[in-house]
């Protein structure tokens, strides 16, 4: 049985009072749990403030983003190496938010997963359709390119040990979650796609759902055999939401 992961994605918020009180409170709701992973990706600034708040707990913690280049003259960027001094275990790559608003292609992304294991950080690679393209039918269409990407380029080997979201477009932020069956079903279609190339890597995968997973939902997206947990936004930024989340992925095992 793979192991539920549950990784909340802070996106731009957070203060260092905010977040100090936040992980206090998720600290009191999340204890070391076996088959079960707990994470918070925050800002990069905070890196520090969560490695101090953190280290030798049960959640880990990672950044939402990471430089395709290890250094140099790429004003603005933050490389893995960096991220990875501050005790960081994992890097999210290729967010909608990062694709739609910052211009981060498919080619980008999948320089931005290996940039990121060069490091030691786990990437969690994200891909979601828009309503626009479920609505045309063209839903496994785009999985199945976004995917390919990195097959193409790196080979389904580069997923082992790497944790894969899915992320329909129109249910992040939008109050609007898939139903289970529908996460479920555009998952093992993922699985299915890395499962032609390497059988043994996808069945091992983590592959998480994101877009308003809540307290009240996420018993029944986690109980599905190919949804290995979520990527949660908003709910990540409420420590009772969170911790009910948690606890509903301890109750899908
Ligand atoms: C996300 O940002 O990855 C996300 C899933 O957001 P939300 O849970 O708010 O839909």
């Amino acid at each position: 049985m793979r192991p539920k992961y549950v990784v909340g994605n802070w996106k731009q918020n957070g203060s260092l009072a905010g977040n100090q009180a936040l992980l206090k409170a998720v600290l009191a709701g999340v204890a070391a749990a076996p088959g079960r992973h707990c994470a918070v990706c925050v800002p990069f600034p905070y890196l520090d403030q969560a490695e101090s708040l953190l280290k030798g707990s049960a959640i880990a913690w990672g950044c939402q983003d990471v430089s395709r280049f290890d250094k140099g003259a790429y004003t603005g960027d933050v490389s893995g190496g960096m991220v990875a001094e501050f005790g960081a275990r994992y890097a999210i790559v290729g967010h909608s938010e990062r694709r739609t608003v910052f211009g981060d292609t498919d080619a980008i992304v999948v320089e931005k997963f290996a940039a990121a294991k060069r490091s030691g950080l786990t990437p969690i690679f994200c891909v979601g359709e828009t309503l626009a393209e479920r609505e045309s039918g063209v839903m496994e269409k785009v999985l199945a390119a976004q995917v390919d990407s990195l097959l193409e380029k790196h080979g389904a080997a580069s997923l082992e040990g790497a944790v894969l979201a899915y992320e329909p477009v129109w249910a992040i932020g939008t109050g609007r979650t898939a139903t289970a069956a529908q996460a479920n079903e555009a998952q093992a279609f993922i699985r299915q796609r890395i499962a032609a190339k390497d059988a043994g890597v996808a069945k091992g995968l983590a592959i998480l759902y994101g877009g308003s997973v809540k307290g009240s939902n996420a018993a029944e997206l986690f109980a599905m055999p190919d949804v290995d947990g979520g990527l949660i936004g908003g709910a990540s930024l409420v420590a009772e939401d969170f911790v009910a989340i948690w606890r509903a992925a301890g109750a899908a095992r």
